[in-house]
């Protein structure tokens, strides 16, 4: 560091003689002891020169540079400049980066982002080629029962895969309870070769990861159907689709398809209920853990997908009051739910309540494979969904083949 450090000026070439002037006033200045001291305030050398003082700086810097001597840029050593008196006498802290190196420094950051983005769009590009590329026929004769469901739901709910086998933005259709369940079954139809990836799918439908690999998001992906092996076309597919599912007992796996099929189902949809309950009454850091579950299930077991919804209503909002009038927490509220849940089932059964279920408009609201679960697969529609609970499904009777 220079001792008595003084503001260097350099004059811009063409700068003419009175403004100089005004520079050299307002930069000149002496030491008092190690005190820096301007020789004149700002104030006279306004009044001196006859100019505003709100353009005095901007005079300065038109007609000159000024440096301090004893900061360099820490990238290329030019020496700092100063923009009004204050930089001069300021403390300075840190390392010094000049204007210059900031805005180059910025400049690469942004080239770097830009080669990044690039490089993101490339990999994209390149793994949907990959994925999009398969064009393989299905034959939709050997089709496993379930599946069959599966793909007329989604035929049922979107106009456009019954025209053209192809449908984007699945979580619209509203297959399942969850969007993540829905996710999951595409998948599936995925792994089976029924459902391929469009080359129509936007980039945003892959992501590319730091550590490498990609992944792909389901309800993103415009998916379309695998042709069929004999030209069967999608309308026509759906009919037979639908003749199969009317078919009922005459597949063998009927009843292990229904079975699992609501089981499935049933615990996403009272999950989803749980949830949306939690939030409801504002019990915090909800999670779904081994004994509600287990607790889910057990209601399940006893009673419909609506009417579980109904002890879980209750018991959550005896779980939120709870929270409330004994001033417990409100994790520990949580956790009375799912042995509340139990307990609620278990006296409902040994004193025969009515339990009413909880609905949702039918055709509008519930989900389209519930609704062709049970309008359709069991031939029972919003009656059986009603009632229809765990124990029942065991002793299911045979339907009779329409
Ligand atoms: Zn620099």
């Amino acid at each position: 560091m220079l001792e008595q450090k003084r503001p260097i000026l350099r004059f811009v070439s063409g700068s003419e003689e009175p403004s100089r002037q005004v520079a050299i006033d307002y930069w000149r200045g002496h030491y008092d002891g190690n005190r820096w001291i301007w020789d004149q305030s700002v104030d006279q050398v306004v009044t001196s020169h006859g100019v505003k003082r709100k353009d005095i700086t901007s005079i300065v810097r038109a007609t000159s540079t000024s440096f301090d001597e004893s900061i360099s840029c820490i990238k290329c050593a030019a020496h700092k400049e100063l923009t009004s008196r204050s930089d001069f006498v300021a403390k300075n802290y840190g390392d010094y980066i000049c204007f210059e190196c900031r805005r180059r420094r910025a400049e690469e950051v942004e080239r770097e982002r830009q080669e990044q983005e690039l490089a993101i769009r490339s990999a994209k590009i390149a793994v949907l080629e990959k994925l999009s590329g398969k064009d393989i026929p299905y034959d939709y004769g050997s089709i496993g029962y379930t599946a069959a469901i599966l793909v007329y739901a989604i035929l049922l709910a979107s106009d456009h895969a019954c025209e053209t086998g192809e449908f984007g933005d699945s979580a619209n259709l509203h297959l399942c309870p969850t969007d993540k369940l829905s996710g999951e079954l595409l998948k599936q139809l995925s792994d089976t070769g029924i459902l391929q990836i469009s080359r129509h799918t936007p980039l945003s439908a892959i992501e590319i990861k730091d550590e490498g690999g990609w992944s792909a998001n389901p309800h993103r992906i415009r998916w379309k159907f695998a042709r069929d092996v004999n030209g069967v076309t999608f309308p026509q597919l759906m009919t037979r689709l639908g003749a199969m599912i009317d078919s009922r007992e005459e597949y063998l796996s009927y009843r292990q398809s229904v079975k699992a099929l609501w089981w499935m189902l049933a615990v996403d949809d009272v999950s989803r209920f749980l949830l949306q309950a939690v939030t409801k009454y504002r019990l915090p850091d909800y999670r779904k853990g081994a004994k509600t579950e287990e607790a889910l299930r057990y209601a399940l077991e006893h009673y419909s997908i609506p009417q579980v919804r109904r002890h879980i209503q209750i018991v959550t909002e005896k779980a939120a009051a709870y929270s409330v009038t004994r001033d417990v927490n409100s994790r520990r509220a949580l956790n009375t739910i799912p042995g509340n849940l139990i307990s609620r089932v278990d006296r409902a059964l040994s004193e025969q309540w009515t339990i009413y279920p909880l609905l949702d408009d039918w055709t509008n609201e519930e989900p389209i494979l519930l609704t062709v679960l049970f309008n359709r697969v069991l031939g029972t529609g919003l009656p059986g969904f009603k009632t229809l609970s765990g124990t029942l499904l065991k002793e299911l009777e045979p339907s009779p083949v329409t």
